[in-house]
């Protein structure tokens, strides 16, 4: 799921920050050990996938005063045996000679955040975005995509220059990669409604419906979009859940007292 593997970025400079740690593979240490041979190294996770967090204890290692920042996932970041330093939105961070600002946008995970170099325009948007694939919106791990949506429309407002995400190739037109994502969700969004509409009453069916023929090793990531969506309907007043069942909200129930 990590397509041909992950970008990590090293800005060198007056404060080396390296923006995200990788899983700890000896090749990626070594090519950052070319670029930052000193003592200091700042390593800011973009969030708590294992793909983004792992190579944390690889790198204390390396660098042992080496300092790690993120927005906290407890329950995640406690697996990774290093000095959290609890990152939030807003903060900024001194990064090669210049600065960072963090922007929290949960959504594919709680914790993610994305990293605005205002001097550059140039965001580093983690798993903001792919090109040429959509992002998972894990719904029973921590997902929302409501959040997702909300996280995306925040990064367009800042009406960056370039995205750098961390798979894949870089984004140079912002605005069109992101609007085509949430073309996307919405369209996603019609189907599940009128699975519902319907009857189609269970992820399972609807899933079996909107994705006919999909092969088995993708269903459970089927399984999570059209679940995150059923929860975006819920949180929206457009559908419920009722047991293993989700329903249509009925428009014209009397109004509640
Ligand atoms: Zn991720």
């Amino acid at each position: 799921m990590t397509g041909r593997g992950n970008w990590t970025y090293l800005l060198p400079g007056r404060a080396p920050v390296l923006i995200d740690a990788g899983v700890g593979a000896p090749e990626h240490l070594e090519a950052i050990a070319r670029h930052q041979s000193g003592s200091t190294l700042h390593v800011v996770v973009t969030h708590a996938h294992v793909d983004h967090i792992a190579g944390a204890v690889a790198l204390q290692q390396r660098w042992p005063s080496a300092r790690f920042s993120k927005f906290p996932w407890p329950d995640r970041d406690r697996g990774y045996d290093v000095n959290w330093q609890p990152l939030a939105d807003g903060d900024r961070i001194a990064a090669g000679d210049g600065e960072l600002h963090v922007v929290h946008t949960p959504g594919h995970a709680p914790d993610h955040i994305a990293l605005w170099e205002p001097a550059s325009r140039v965001v580093f948007s983690g798993d903001l975005v792919v090109v040429g694939t959509t992002v998972v919106i894990p719904a029973s791990g921590g997902g929302s995509l409501q959040a997702y949506l909300q996280s995306l429309r925040r990064i367009l407002s800042l009406q960056p220059a370039r995205l750098l995400p961390a798979h894949g190739p870089a984004v140079d037109d912002p605005g069109a990669i992101v609007s085509r994502y949430i073309a996307h969700r919405e369209q996603r969004e019609r189907q599940v409604l009128a699975a519902l509409e319907s009857r189609l009453h269970t992820v399972e069916a609807i899933v079996a419906h909107i994705y006919a023929g999909l092969a088995a090793p993708l269903v459970p990531m089927a399984r999570e979009s059209v679940l995150a969506h059923l929860n975006k309907l819920a949180d929206d007043g457009a559908a419920h859940r009722a047991g293993d069942e989700w329903r249509l909200s009925s428009t014209d129930a009397p109004p509640a007292r």
